[in-house]
């Protein structure tokens, strides 16, 4: 079976992985001239790498560290100490660590969280375990429900210490979601919370040891090439074809430099394209069904990557690190983290400004300007009057629509891969799994389109008195 997939992203590309492994064709559209999408990276005039954002792996990415293992490049992820480590900005120039034990969950992150006296006294600890009691005992359907609260609401109804919240909260749920604790659901920090608490490697951080679009997109671009199926680039779906039942007929391709536009058909097609860019795309007579109206409030959240090179060294520390500043979320000195950036003299920092609504229409020169005055704040043992440290060069890359914006009540707009639609499918880290708007979710999204498309097929091919055998995707 032919599969034509609109969009060269992570749940994309995972989608047409798994369908090639399961015995079909797939085609991958993509629209621009580089793949990954959100993982999307280029070089600059030096041959240094920038990218769409700074990105980590979790222990408690299933799907992703499967995929990456049946691609056989596992060992390209960098694991680092199992910590998390947070600025202090009452210390400037001081981390304090959350160092996680190696032994069985929860108990070695409730050990970190014990240890850890920087940040919070016994009083707020306690206040805070029992806070999360309800989202540890009564699990994930309690998780979902107190998606109708923020954050914030939801730790004031548990009577948790506002401490915890400007400590520890605002930091994880702008590294989650690039909002801050009074606009995100309560469900997504839960979510993850109850992942890291009930898996004993579940916060383990690891690096790409290189450019997402080569180390991690090329491996399943080759994959699905070596099955027979094709990843095109510069490839915009422009408009979807309907039949006269609203199934559809085929993707109508712009054509690019001159070329005229094309139709690509196929037995089935998935958009794993952002769900912006679906929404606009959204054929007139599909808007009218329940189940893409409920898709209508879903809008990309707006965030900023930077990436700062030094004439010198301003940290040895090779792990993520939380900023907790007002302007900035997470970062990383990539000369330390990764091994295809790596660089003993000199650090190149890859920050992520969120959130970023009130910046993203600001000139990259006022949104350097500033992250250079945070980072003074961060680090001010490199910026005193004497011999400071001197940025060599910078990028700036905006995403003015990102993943999914996580506010309360999203969880219901969310909507599942297989479609009313016959021959049509959704993939996208937007689209329902538990893993919300990340890497992992993007791959799990593309692997369920993969299975719906398989199941579809079998349904329409053969007659259940043969009772075939089912097809096989991993799941
Ligand atoms: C700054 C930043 C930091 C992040 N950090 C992390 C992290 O540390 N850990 C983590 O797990 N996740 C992180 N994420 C989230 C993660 O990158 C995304 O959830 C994931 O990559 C989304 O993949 P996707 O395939 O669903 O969507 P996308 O990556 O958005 O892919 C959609 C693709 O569709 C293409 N497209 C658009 N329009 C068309 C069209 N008309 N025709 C054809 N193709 C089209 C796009 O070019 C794109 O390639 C981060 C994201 C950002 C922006």
């Amino acid at each position: 079976m032919r599969v034509a997939i609109a969009g060269g992203g992570l749940a994309g590309l995972a989608c047409a992985k798994y369908l090639a492994d399961a015995g079909h064709t797939p085609i991958v559209l993509e629209s621009r001239d580089v793949l990954g999408g959100l993982v999307a990276a280029w070089k600059d005039e030096d041959g240094d790498w920038y990218e769409t954002g700074l990105h980590v792996f979790f222990g408690a990415y299933p799907n992703m560290l499967q995929l990456m293992d049946e691609l056989g490049i596992g060992d390209r992820l960098q694991w680092k100490e199992h910590t998390l480590i947070f600025n202090q900005p009452e210390k400037p120039g001081v981390l304090s660590r959350f160092d996680v034990p190696d032994i069985p969950a929860p108990f070695n992150v409730i050990m970190s969280i014990i240890r850890n006296n920087d940040m919070l006294t016994w009083e707020q600890k306690l206040r805070f375990a029992v806070g999360l009691l309800p989202a540890i005992v009564r699990g994930q359907n309690y998780v979902e429900a107190m998606d109708r609260y923020s954050l914030l609401e939801w730790l004031q109804r548990q009577g948790v210490d506002e401490r915890v919240n400007s400590d520890i909260f605002v930091a994880a749920s702008k590294a989650l979601t690039f909002i801050n604790p009074d606009d995100v659901s309560a469900t997504v920090p839960l979510t993850a919370l109850n992942r890291f608490l009930q898996e004993r490697y579940g916060s383990k951080v690891a690096f790409l040891d290189g450019a997402p679009p080569e180390r991690l997109c090329q491996p399943m671009v080759d994959h699905v090439a070596e099955r027979g199926g094709e990843v095109l680039l510069k490839k915009p779906l422009k408009q979807i074809l309907l039949n006269d039942d609203g199934t559809v007929k085929g993707f109508l391709i712009r054509g690019l430099d001159g070329m005229p536009d094309e139709v690509i058909t196929a037995d089935a097609y998935v958009s794993a394209m952002p769900v912006d860019v679906m929404k606009v795309l959204m054929p007139q007579p599909w808007q009218e069904l329940e189940f893409f109206k409920k898709m209508q409030p879903l809008e990309g959240v707006p965030v900023i990557n930077l990436h700062l090179w030094f004439d010198r060294k301003l940290t040895d520390v090779d792990q993520l690190l939380f900023s907790r500043s007002p302007l900035l979320s997470v970062y990383a000195d990539m000369s330390n983290t990764c091994k295809e950036y790596a660089n003993p003299n000199c650090s190149m920092l890859e920050l992520v400004l969120a959130p970023a609504k009130d910046w993203i229409d600001k000139s990259d020169e006022e949104i350097l300007a500033a992250t250079l005055a945070e980072l003074q704040k961060l680090m001010p043992h490199h910026f005193g009057d004497e011999n400071p440290a001197k940025l060599l060069k910078s990028k700036v890359v905006k995403t003015p629509r990102s993943v999914y914006t996580a506010a309360p009540g999203s969880q219901a707009c969310r909507p599942d891969q297989t479609t009313p639609i016959a021959n049509f499918f959704l993939a996208g880290s937007y689209t329902m799994q538990r893993y919300l708007g990340s890497m992992e979710g993007a791959v799990l999204s593309g692997k369920l389109a993969a299975q719906a498309v398989c199941r579809q097929h079998s349904a329409s091919e053969v007659s259940p008195a043969v009772n075939p055998d089912p097809v096989q995707v991993p799941s």
